[in-house]
C-alpha cells in the first residue's frame, strides 16, 4: 500500500491511521541507559553500538566477566526497574516536529508501548514534561503485565484500528506483522526483516551508521 513513496504529508494523514512506538522512535531512552552503564561500570560504550535487543546483557557478560544470567539482571535492572533514568531521555529527532502537526490538525494519534505497567505514572510524566500536545488519552501502556509487552502492543495497534505503525525493534516488528494488518515503518539499520516482511514494512535505514529516526522517516516517506 505503501510503496509509491513520497506521499503528500496532507494525503498521509489523511489516509492512514497512525501509531507510534515510544522508546527508541518517540523518546531517545538509549542514551540515558547507556550513560547509567557507563557510570556503574566505568566503561565507554556508546550509543550507536546498540543496536539490538539485550545489547546490555551481552556488554555486562563481555565487561564484567559475569554469568549470562547476571548480565540479564543488569539488563533487566537498567531498562525495567529504574523509571527515573528513562524520564532523563529526549525527544528523538523529527518526534516533536510530526507530532506536532498531527496534533495541530487535531488527528488522534495512539502512543503504544510494551512498557511495564510500572513505568505508566513516569511515561505519562515524561509526555507532560516533554511533549505536553500528547495528552494521557493517546498513551497506550499496560495497566498490569499478564500479558507480553510485544503481543499487548500487536493487540492494541489491531484494537485502535492502526494500519501505519511506526517501529524500532525488528523482534517487535515481526509479532506486529505477524498479528495485525498493519503496515510498520521500521526505523533500524538491521535488513534482518526485510525478506520476512515484504511490502508489509518500510524499512528507514542510516546511512551514517546512526539510529534512523523519524526526521529520516519523514524524508523518506513525504515529499516536501
Ligand atoms: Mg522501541
Amino acid at each position: 500500500m505503501l510503496k509509491e513513496r513520497l506521499f503528500s504529508r496532507e494525503v498521509f494523514f489523511e489516509k492512514y491511521k497512525i501509531g507510534f512506538d515510544h522508546d527508541g522512535v518517540i523518546a531517545e531512552t538509549r542514551t540515558p541507559v547507556v550513560e547509567e552503564y557507563n557510570k556503574i561500570f566505568g566503561t565507554e560504550h556508546a550509543v550507536n553500538e546498540m543496536r539490538e535487543y539485550r545489547t546490555l546483557a551481552r556488554w555486562a557478560e563481555e565487561d564484567l566477566g559475569i554469568s549470562k544470567e547476571v548480565a540479564l539482571k543488569i539488563d533487566n535492572h537498567l531498562w525495567f526497574e529504574r523509571p527515573d533514568i528513562l524520564l532523563r531521555a529526549k525527544p528523538m529527532p523529527g518526534a516533536v516536529e510530526i507530532t506536532k502537526q498531527l496534533a495541530d490538525r487535531e488527528i488522534f494519534f495512539p502512543i503504544i508501548t510494551s512498557r511495564l505497567s510500572s513505568y505508566r505514572q513516569s511515561t505519562f510524566e515524561w509526555y507532560e514534561e516533554k511533549m505536553p500536545w500528547i495528552n494521557r488519552n493517546q498513551i497506550i501502556i499496560r495497566e498490569n503485565d499478564e500479558i507480553e509487552g510485544e503481543v499487548f502492543k500487536a493487540r492494541m495497534i489491531e484494537k485502535r484500528g492502526v494500519n501505519v505503525f511506526f517501529e524500532d525493534a525488528p523482534h517487535h516488528a515481526k509479532i506486529i506483522i505477524r498479528d495485525t494488518n498493519a503496515m510498520v515503518i521500521l526505523l533500524n539499520n538491521d535488513p534482518v526483516l526485510d525478506d520476512l516482511a515484504g511490502d508489509r514494512m518500510i524499512r528507514i535505514a542510516s546511512n551514517d551508521n546512526q539510529l534512523p529516526n523519524l526526521r529520516e522517516a519523514q524524508a523518506t516517506l513525504f515529499r516536501g
